[in-house]
């Protein structure tokens, strides 16, 4: 495992504290590496006084304006939530989800997302993940303060760090780095555009298409090399295939 390559996310934090808490519970379990998207208030004496001794980690954090820059250059991208999504992802408690984020840290930046206090996380962002974690809680109340939640996340990798071996890694002496979020964000864009293109997507009742695809690719954790071979069979299929009109199929069908 590698904490200088595991990264807490905080998407839009609404109070100061939360962030100092967060900092807080992020340094008591070896981990510095803070990024905030669009927080509402920041930097702030709430945050501050809440961070007590972990000041250095919230002077330390980045502060970016959208979820993609938060995690371009990430090879392995976890989202936290509570409830059951719509689209069912993989999903993990803390302790396995510990493991994953551990050995995937040896191959490349890895994320913790964590959702705003009132609203968590929305489901495109949820889509973004490799692997969804969910804490388990009491049925009667799922909901853990922000800065909680971070806290058992954060020991449960403190303790893979400080104890015993992690299990065996299936892809120890990978040859090809884990491919970044950029570059498989405009995987995605190609992908849809193709598939619009030789008549298998219709841009105007997409259904649920792209995000089932997402969840397939997702899965996966292709490498830069595999990324390639795919974007290169998109363009040879643009290459040779006539686009497909669809405004002028749904005129014909009217
Ligand atoms: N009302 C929001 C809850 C937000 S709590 C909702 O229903 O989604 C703020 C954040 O804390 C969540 O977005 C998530 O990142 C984390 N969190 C809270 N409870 C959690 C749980 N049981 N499992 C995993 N993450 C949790």
């Amino acid at each position: 495992m590698n904490p200088d390559q595991i990264r807490i996310v905080l998407v839009e934090p609404s109070h100061p504290g939360n962030i100092g808490a967060v900092a807080r519970a992020m340094k008591t379990m070896g981990l510095g590496k803070l990024v905030l998207v669009a927080p509402e208030k920041f930097p702030d004496e709430q945050a501050t006084w809440r961070a007590v001794w972990a000041n250095d980690v919230l002077e330390a954090a980045e502060v970016v304006d959208s979820l993609d820059a938060a995690i371009a250059d990430c090879g392995f991208v976890v989202g936290t939530c509570a409830r059951d999504q719509r689209l069912p992802w993989p999903v993990l408690d803390p302790r396995r989800a510990a493991v994953e984020m551990a050995t995937n840290s040896k191959r490349g930046e890895v994320a913790i997302l964590f959702g705003r206090e009132d609203n968590g996380l929305s489901n495109e962002e949820l889509m973004r993940c490799n692997l969804h974690l969910a804490i388990p809680t009491s049925d009667a109340y799922s909901s853990l303060n922000l800065a909680m939640a971070v806290q058992i996340v954060c020991y449960e990798l403190h303790m893979l760090q400080t104890g015993d071996e992690l299990p065996q890694d299936p892809n120890e002496g990978w040859d090809e780095p884990l491919a970044t979020q950029e570059n498989i964000e405009r995987f995605y864009v190609h992908l849809e555009e193709t598939l619009s293109q030789i008549g298998f997507l219709n841009p105007a009742a997409p259904r649920k298409l792209m995000p089932r695809l997402r969840r397939l690719y997702n899965r996966l954790g292709m490498d830069e090399m595999e990324l390639n071979i795919l974007r290169g069979i998109l363009t040879e299929t643009q290459k040779r295939s006539e686009p497909v009109d669809w405004d002028r199929q749904r005129e014909g069908k009217a």
